[in-house]
């Protein structure tokens, strides 16, 4: 007998789409875009649903929100379920494309209320957005004792040389005390092993 495998299965946590504005909202700036991701990633953290992160890609012909992503982390089982990969996936399924670049989509943003993890800027080029607009810096996501990784020094100049347009602290005052309420209500660090 084969091993039955089960299904790879992740969620977003119920509380998500109810927290959502309506569908047909358009965020005309990177502001109203990062305010709402840096708003799931600290009802993330009050929900009790997962890391204090997340992120959402947008459509950028529209300004509408195509997917949400939260960190599910724990919850998932799932080392790799970080909220930019999150949305990514989500996306992707909606639009029925692994590629959110194809001549047939419009541009896509990803917004993210920390900078991205050495796996998950890995993850940018191939998934296609134009766009990425950060709130936190990972220095604050190290603050509370997140690893980010190791990424090259000028990771916005490279992922800027294959196309994609980098935006850094947008709100991350506000992003960076989401990580710090997290920290100050003990959540968990739930890195694996840290480079010495
Ligand atoms: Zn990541």
């Amino acid at each position: 007998m084969p091993p039955s495998y089960p299904n790879i299965v992740l969620r977003l946590p119920d509380w998500l789409e109810v927290a959502l504005p309506p569908a047909e909202r358009i965020y005309t700036s990177r502001e109203e875009r990062m305010d709402l991701v840096v708003d799931l990633a600290r009802q993330n953290i009050e929900q009790g649903s997962g890391g204090p992160f997340a992120a959402a890609v947008f459509d950028l012909d529209s300004g509408k929100l195509l997917a949400p992503g939260v960190n599910q982390v724990v919850d998932g089982c799932c080392s790799i379920a970080h909220a930019e990969l999150m949305a990514l996936m989500l996306a992707q399924q909606l639009t029925g494309s692994h590629d959110l670049g194809g001549s047939s989509h419009p541009p896509c943003e990803l917004v993210t209320s920390t900078e991205p993890c050495a796996m998950c800027l890995g993850a940018l080029p191939w998934s296609g957005i134009v766009s990425l607009v950060c709130g936190a810096r990972d220095e604050d996501a190290r603050e509370i004792g997140f690893d980010e990784g190791d990424k090259p020094n000028d990771w916005p100049e490279k992922l800027k040389q294959r196309g994609i347009a980098v935006y850094r602290d947008v709100r991350r005052p506000q992003a960076l005390a989401v990580l710090r309420k997290y920290r100050d209500l003990g959540g968990q660090i739930y890195n694996g092993r840290s480079a010495p």
